[in-house]
């Protein structure tokens, strides 16, 4: 495989070739130097260190990290199936790390259940570093065995969650984390990208925020399996409440979703821990339903198909712009589109016509190995 073929995979502007060589001189983007062997048996064990390596490995875009990553993901231990994927999502500010907190220490003193945390800030493509998971805002969750908080830095699709937070979730579940929370910032794509990856998506908005949830885009509200209104205590109790009824009547609003579960509205206080056991009540709840209704298999099914064309339809277009034949008469027909000499659908015919030619020869590279 050429050169260029190799790069037209890469869908990760982010981090390009020269960054990564960059990265490797500063020591910020090590090469793993375990096998898979030895990180599927860490996987089995539930070995943190371990199931991060492995993550860094699915993560990373050199070809021969992609085979490893390819045998861990395929050797790593089947998941039992009852699994819970959340996603949780709002505006900076809401309480979305201190809501982790709380929810996740609910679910380790009270439940006995390990909970993973991937969070995926989109900013940080900008930045080149993570704003949320900072470990720093869930101290209980940072210092329990029972706990692995992955910050990601976003990559690759939507400007947010990376393709590969699909991966990471199996690898920490196969690691034995009933839970999985993905945290993203609800900026732009990244919350329809959170809702294609996970069961359950709770959007955390604060009181105050009325006006706001009012206007808020209606997709964002649809796909919001729960509304949690944050920051229920003291002055702000009353405004929670108006908030939360406010939510709920935003909520009837909506089409009922065909998983037949009817969106709630929950206030609560991350701070007091108020409200939390019913948040998750209400995630039991939406499982038990979609378990029962087969819904929950049949999404994560049509999430998965999702995901491989969405990353084939990517792999094909750069394939398609990285043939430089193809680019040339691309120039030249998007010329003559704009000036009105030919219509979009004979340039494309034409332009398909030539890749496909380009395939057949040998020259458009289409291997994969
Ligand atoms: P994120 O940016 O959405 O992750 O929000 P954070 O969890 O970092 O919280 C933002 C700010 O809100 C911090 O100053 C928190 O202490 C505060 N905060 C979070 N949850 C609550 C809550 O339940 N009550 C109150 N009063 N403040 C909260």
């Amino acid at each position: 495989m050429g050169d260029e073929t190799r790069s037209a995979l890469h869908i990760q502007p982010g981090c390009t070739a020269a960054k990564r060589a960059a990265g490797r001189r500063a020591g910020t983007m090590q090469r793993p130097a375990l096998s898979p062997e030895r990180l599927i048996e860490g996987i089995r064990l539930g070995d943190r260190t371990l199931l991060a390596k492995a993550i860094t490995l699915v993560e990373s875009s050199r070809p021969d990290d992609q085979k490893a990553a390819e045998r861990v993901f395929r050797d790593c231990p089947p998941t039992t199936g009852n699994t819970i994927r959340v996603g949780i999502t709002g505006a900076p500010g809401v309480g979305k790390s201190s809501l982790i907190e709380a929810l996740g220490s609910y679910l380790i003193i009270q439940r006995s259940e390990k909970v993973a945390v991937l969070a995926i800030d989109p900013s940080s493509q900008l930045s080149g570093g993570s704003i949320l998971g900072d470990k720093t805002r869930m101290p209980f969750l940072s210092s329990s065995e029972m706990a692995f908080i992955r910050p990601s830095p976003s990559r690759g699709m939507h400007g947010g969650l990376s393709q590969h937070t699909r991966e990471a979730i199996r690898l920490c579940e196969a690691a034995g984390y009933r839970n999985v929370i993905v945290e993203t910032v609800g900026v732009g794509q990244s919350d329809s990208s959170v809702r294609a990856m996970v069961d359950f998506v709770m959007l955390v908005t604060i009181p105050g925020a009325g006006d706001e949830l009012q206007g808020m885009k209606r997709g964002v509200m649809e796909m919001a399996n729960l509304v949690v209104v944050n920051k229920a205590d003291g002055d702000n109790l009353h405004a929670a409440e108006r908030a939360r009824v406010g939510a709920e009547s935003a909520l009837r609003f909506l089409r009922t979703s065909a998983s037949g579960w009817v969106p709630r509205a929950i206030s609560c206080s991350a701070h007091a821990g108020r409200g939390i056991s019913d948040i998750w009540s209400s995630v039991l709840d939406f499982v038990d339903l979609a378990t029962e209704n087969r819904w929950l298999e049949r999404m994560r099914r049509d999430q998965t198909r999702h995901a491989l064309y969405e990353e084939l339809e990517q792999g094909l277009m750069q394939m398609f712009r990285a043939d430089s034949v193809v680019q040339q008469r691309m120039t030249e027909l998007e010329r003559q589109v704009i000036a009105g000499q030919a219509t979009t659908t004979s340039a494309t015919l034409e332009l398909l016509n030539l890749f496909a030619a380009r395939v057949d020869s040998g020259q458009g590279k289409l291997t994969m190995s």
